[in-house]
């Protein structure tokens, strides 16, 4: 099948690829030259692991290619995803003006009926909207039927997550765009992942629901922490009790400095601003956004009465990336942890083993290495805030000889209290 998609972000790019691995010829726009110039060239300029082989692989097979070209983009294909972003506005509500301008694009150059998938995330109701939009700007009429798909992907894991999703969600009303739909994803449900086929709302609220489910789990989990530390519990052993039953699992149980990326928040803020919209209000994913805001900023006070004055201090942090395995920044809790620390006068020293190059952007005045145990050299305390693999396992003894004090806020509780304490350092974990 000919697809083009609109977007050659995260979603976009994976989709793409995936997509054009299953056999299909896929166009990914973008109106980011950059970005586009870069793909074209098998140079990915994000982190996703597997990806650079994937889109090495199908453009060499001819089967993906990269354009900015909108017009020729949208009248060679039959089928148009929109995998732009949808980014908070400063209230909370859903920014719609990629999703809106996309959509236009689409009205302005289609030549013929298309079916247009709508991947991003987008409040309910929102292909109703995009109908009158694209039917607004159609110079001559054509057929087209609009079909709710949204994304499950997690950063880092984005290949996977597509090729062998949880399930396939698709939101259609009509039976020519819903074969089309299930034609496009009959690879993948060969291989026995569900395909749940329902109204266009249900669709799109089943992606804000999932991800304020999510969100509301974490913190939950944030918020007993904070119990837990008052009251002499351990909330790992807690949520491993917890997790142990069957009706509540292991997953998203951990608690830590708050979730960031470009879903988690956003999409909570959005599904409480949909609720203000239809006159519903939102009281548990409100506390979730409100818990999460706090728990960003928790850690900062501890450090303060651990050094007990900031001034001068200088505080190495592992950890930028909202996640491992990710260069994500967008909302990341180490923005909040360290503009925190520079306010009170703190020097800090950083590592990520893939974020830097996005952090020198949001970040300033920060001493940025390309070595954990670089950033841990004179410091006076370290902070663990995104848990990569990589800080798991290394040398405790020369950790603490580097460092001018031995003490770690480990914002993820990758370390066990006792074999710190033991390893001669002073430990502070979240909840423990
Ligand atoms: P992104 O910011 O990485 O990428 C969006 C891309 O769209 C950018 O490259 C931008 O230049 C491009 N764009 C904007 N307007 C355009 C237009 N009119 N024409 C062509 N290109 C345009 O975003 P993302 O993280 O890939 O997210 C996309 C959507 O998918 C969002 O709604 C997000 O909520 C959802 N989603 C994201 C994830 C994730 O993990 N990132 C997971 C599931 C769902």
């Amino acid at each position: 099948m000919k697809i083009t998609i609109i977007g050659t972000g995260y979603v976009g790019s994976v989709t793409g690829a995936c997509l054009a691995d299953l056999g299909n010829e896929i166009t990914c726009l973008d109106i980011d030259k950059e970005k586009i110039e870069k793909f074209s060239k098998g140079i990915i300029p994000i982190y996703e692991p597997g990806l650079s082989d994937l889109v090495k692989r199908n453009v060499r097979e001819k089967r993906l290619c990269f354009t900015t070209d909108s017009k020729k983009a949208i009248q060679s294909s039959d089928v148009i995803f929109i995998a732009v972003g949808t980014p908070s506005n400063e209230d909370g509500s859903v920014d719609m003006k990629y999703v809106e301008s996309a959509a236009r694009d689409i009205g302005k150059y289609m030549n013929g009926y298309k079916v247009i998938v709508d991947k991003s995330t987008v409040p309910v109701g929102t292909a109703d909207k995009l109908k009158n939009i694209i039917n607004d700007a159609q110079k001559e009429k054509h057929e087209f039927d609009l079909v709710s798909n949204p994304e499950f992907l997690r950063e880092g894991e984005a290949i996977k997550d597509f090729m062998n999703p949880d399930r396939i969600v698709i939101g259609v009303e009509n039976g020519k765009a819903k074969s089309m739909m299930l034609d496009i994803y009959k690879g993948i449900e060969r291989t026995g992942r569900p395909i749940l086929v329902t109204n266009i709302k249900t669709s799109e609220m089943i992606k804000y629901a999932s991800n304020a489910m999510l969100a509301t789990r974490i913190s939950f989990m944030n918020e007993l922490a904070r119990l837990c530390e008052k009251t002499g519990a351990d909330i790992k052993m807690v949520a491993k009790g917890m997790g142990l039953d069957s009706r509540i699992g292991p997953r998203f149980l951990q608690a830590g400095v708050g979730y960031g990326g470009s879903c988690f928040p956003k999409d909570v803020k959005g599904i409480i601003d949909t609720g203000k919209e239809y006159g519903v209000e939102m009281k548990i994913v409100k506390a979730v956004d409100k818990v999460n805001e706090e728990q960003k900023k928790w850690i900062l006070p501890k450090i303060e009465k651990e050094l007990e004055d900031l001034k001068g201090k200088n505080i190495a942090i592992w950890g930028l990336a909202f996640k491992p395995k990710t260069d994500d920044m967008r909302e990341a809790p180490s923005i909040t942890i360290i503009e925190g620390l520079q306010k009170k006068g703190a020097k800090i020293t950083a590592f990520d083993p893939e974020a830097e190059h996005v952090a020198k952007k949001i970040l300033k005045n920060v001493a940025y290495v390309n070595d954990p145990y670089k950033a841990v050299e004179g410091a006076d305390a370290l902070v663990v805030v995104t848990e990569w693999d990589e800080f798991r396992n290394l040398d405790l003894e020369k950790i603490g000889l580097l460092m001018k004090k031995p003490v770690i806020f480990d914002g993820r509780n990758i370390y066990e209290p006792e074999e710190m304490k033991k390893a001669g350092f002073v430990y502070y974990g979240i909840g423990r």
